[in-house]
């Protein structure tokens, strides 16, 4: 203050005035490179550096030159803040940190449940999936079951099928005593049949189903005889039966008693006399190639 009016005093007031211009410059450049918090310290460094301006202006003895500093200094510090402003920017500055914070953690939270959202609709659709291949599969298996059985059934129908078709030996047990072929004994004849023996009575059965068309005896030298009708031009005859087991006219399956072995007609002893008949009556042929034909193989012939 004593140096006011001194020429040193007038001369030194440019560069004092310029050193404060440079030095808010300074302060200004710093100042805005901070962040919040920083920068409400950077307030209360603001005023020291105005209290050392002051008083350098003070030594040099420049009072206008220091209120000049001062006053753009302090409009400076105004727009830090003044420390209950500063305060207040820290609240709401830490206010607004923990506002940050709470919307982040709530965003992690809300990002966590879709994920786990997501991971649930994923095992949700697997497990539907398996659950589906399952059934897939079950169904599968239940139509390869059905399949199976339908095989099965057909295959027993066919089987019941070629048994309804198929012919039997006209005795369940038996020995073979003559082939269809040319004899001496009894007498010169030629055997168109095959003679099958068991004992007397044993019974005799359809070598195949048909229709009786001759049931007894008729004095031809068969002795008790049995004549079915088979369709399809055939015919076989069972001679020298003990008894009848059935009459003209019935319908029988194959394999059915028709009669007993005998020995009745032109015959030595008990035994049955069997013949097959194809293309019209009396029409023999060998018994042994046509049983072979139709899966009755009788080995001795
Ligand atoms: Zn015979």
């Amino acid at each position: 203050m004593h140096q006011r009016n001194t020429p040193e005093g007038q001369t030194d007031r440019p560069v004092i005035k310029n050193r404060a211009a440079q030095l808010r410059t300074a302060i200004q450049s710093r100042f805005n490179k901070l962040d919040t918090r920083k920068r409400v310290m950077a307030g209360g460094l603001a005023v020291a550096a105005l209290a050392a301006v002051v008083a350098t202006t003070a030594q040099s003895g420049s009072s206008s030159a220091g209120t000049e500093d001062t006053a753009a200094v302090v409009s400076y510090t105004d727009r830090a803040g003044s420390p209950e402003r500063a305060d207040r920017s820290a609240r709401e500055a830490a206010a607004a940190e923990a506002a940050a914070k709470k919307a982040k953690e709530a965003a992690e939270k809300k990002a966590e449940a879709a994920r786990k959202a997501e991971a649930a609709k994923k095992a949700e659709a697997a497990k539907k999936a398996a659950a589906a291949k399952q059934a897939a599969a079950a169904k599968k298996a239940a139509a390869a079951k059905a399949a199976a059985a339908k095989k099965a059934a057909a295959a027993k129908a066919a089987a019941a099928k070629r048994k309804a078709n198929s012919w039997v030996f006209p005795m369940a047990s038996f020995s073979v005593t003559s082939c269809y072929e040319y004899r001496t004994d009894p007498y010169p004849q030629y055997h168109k049949g095959i003679d099958f023996a068991n004992v007397a009575g044993y019974p005799i059965r359809a070598a195949k189903s048909g229709t009786v068309i001759a049931a007894g005896d008729a004095g031809d030298g068969y002795g008790n005889k049995v004549v079915i009708s088979h369709g399809n031009s055939t015919w076989t005859l069972y001679g020298h039966a003990s008894r009848l087991a059935v009459r003209v006219g019935q319908h029988v399956q194959t394999g059915q008693t028709i009669s007993y072995e005998g020995s009745t007609g032109d015959s030595t002893g008990p035994h049955l006399h069997f013949e097959v008949w194809r293309g019209s009556q009396w029409n023999q042929i060998n018994p042994a190639g046509f049983l072979r034909s139709h899966g009755v193989n009788v080995r001795s012939c």
